[in-house]
């Protein structure tokens, strides 16, 4: 646990009690401040009391609190600003994050950020991964999952990566990275941040009062990130590496033909080769190993390290995970998919599949997945979907329709494990919300692994 003694005897209060708003209570709590906790929901109050926290008193004045933590996750501006932050601002009082208590805590660490729409935590992750295999005093946390307050205090030498949302980019009054990374942007969460502007000016943020070398890291894949590249080469505040996994970044880091080039200096360098590296398929991947080799460049971690460190990364739980392989059937848990755009990403990576998908319908559908569904072998559809993706299946890819996904794995590996087309795949990509039949996207991937190893549990089996 990082301590945040700088509050030691002050009043703060915690807004919001998932997961990272308990542990900045708990480190406050434990640097000596007085702390009294919010939050809308009466069972996670509860959580909050049950632990010794005094329940803030939303009609008493907020006269003597020195701060208030607020979960990113709850709207104080737009599309409506929740009454406490209101009364917070009306008394000059900052909102701040989790994040923000612990830059303001180890400000003699070093800081890499991440942002972007999608990529973050893999990204993330695979930053970390260099770092820590290039024998890096280094620790990842933030929007991956992991509160930043439950980090170990680094000091001087120590670099904290951070996965920052664009959320968590309006709450970090304190961010001064050394690097920052922005990967790409499309649109979503637009009504939390008054539009696209909005959203773009939030994840801008993250090039904000940069400290030396003041490296930005940008995607040039997509025309908001490639008007914030040339925008911020003409500022001139910053050294800015332009990454791409699709063309030639002069001065940054692309991928061609699957190789990672650096070509940030005199002579573009091949670092390693991107197609041999099963646990990040895809372009979209390539991408992220683009930018996590320059933010691990941009640390001086030679190429060897970043190439020795992309090799062995591990993957993230839940995207395009491996769960299983039987015979020639890889079983694939990709249940982070949780919109159509997502689940393209897998789909393009590989043929014969067989598809799970289906759950809460997002808007549109899949009828954006249509190039993709020669790939397609058989649907097993669940969920509230099902009826309306069979409608768009319907005279291209022959699909059947389950009332659980148990029955739906088992009869998708059957099929696979019977029809043997070379490179088959059982894939869960759902491209649906899960939360009509599970508590959330971690619970359908974990449900998804756990049968698939249940059902096909054996090497011998598998064979
Ligand atoms: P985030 O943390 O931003 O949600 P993740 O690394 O968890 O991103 O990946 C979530 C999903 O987004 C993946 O399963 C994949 O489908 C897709 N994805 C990952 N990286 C990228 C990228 N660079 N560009 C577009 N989509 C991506």
């Amino acid at each position: 646990m990082v301590p945040t003694f700088r509050y030691a005897g002050e009043k703060v209060v915690v807004m919001g009690l998932g997961k990272s708003g308990l542990s900045a209570a708990a480190s406050l709590r434990a640097s000596g401040a007085d702390v009294a906790v919010w939050d809308d929901q009466p069972a996670s109050l509860a959580q909050g009391t049950a632990k010794g926290y005094r329940a803030f008193d939303g009609a008493a004045p907020m006269t003597g609190v020195r701060a208030v933590v607020w979960s990113p996750g709850i709207p104080h501006t737009y599309p409506q600003p929740h009454a406490l932050a209101t009364k917070a601002r009306a008394q000059n009082i900052q909102l701040a994050c989790d994040v923000d208590l612990l830059l303001e805590a180890q400000p003699d660490a070093s800081v890499i950020g991440i942002t972007g729409t999608n990529g973050k935590s893999t990204t993330t992750a695979l930053i970390a991964h260099v770092f820590a295999s290039a024998g890096r005093k280094a620790a990842a946390g933030g929007n991956i999952g992991i509160p930043a307050l439950d980090l170990e205090p680094l000091g001087i030498g120590g670099t904290y990566i951070l996965e920052l949302s664009s959320y968590q980019l309006e709450l970090v009054p304190h961010l001064a990275c050394e690097t920052a990374v922005l990967l790409n942007i499309t649109a979503d969460h637009l009504d939390r941040h008054g539009g696209m502007d909005g959203y773009i000016a939030a994840k801008r943020r993250i090039f904000s009062y940069q400290r030396p070398p003041r490296v930005a890291i940008i995607g040039i894949d997509d025309a908001p990130c490639a008007a914030l590249y040339e925008a911020l080469r003409r500022d001139g505040l910053h050294t800015v590496w332009p990454i791409s996994a699709k063309k030639v970044a002069p001065g940054g880091f692309y991928v061609d033909n699957g190789n990672l080039i650096d070509a940030t200096g005199p002579q573009p360098v091949i670092i390693l080769d991107l197609t041999a590296v099963a646990r990040l398929p895809g372009t979209h991947n390539w991408q992220n190993a683009a930018a996590a080799a320059a933010a691990a460049r941009a640390s001086g971690i030679l190429h060897e390290a970043i190439a020795a460190g992309i090799r062995t990364f591990p993957g993230l739980k839940h995207r395009q995970e491996l769960v299983q392989t039987v015979g020639n059937v890889s079983f694939i848990n990709d249940t982070k998919a949780t919109n159509a755009d997502a689940a393209e990403k897998a789909l393009a990576c590989y043929h014969n599949i067989y598809w799970i998908a289906g759950g809460r319908p997002k808007e549109g559908g899949i009828k954006s997945l249509a190039p993709l569904f020669p790939r397609i072998r058989h649907a097993f559809l669940i969920g509230e979907a099902a009826d309306d993706f069979a409608d768009t299946l319907d005279g291209h890819v022959p699909a059947a329709l389950y009332d659980d996904m148990e029955t739906a794995i088992e009869e998708a590996g059957e099929m696979a494990i019977k029809d043997h087309l070379p490179g088959a795949t059982v894939l869960l990509s759902p491209a649906c919300a899960s939360f009509d039949m599970f508590k959330n996207f971690e619970e359908r991937g974990d449900r998804f692994r756990a049968e698939v190893l249940r059902l096909w549990p054996q090497k011998e089996k598998s064979q």
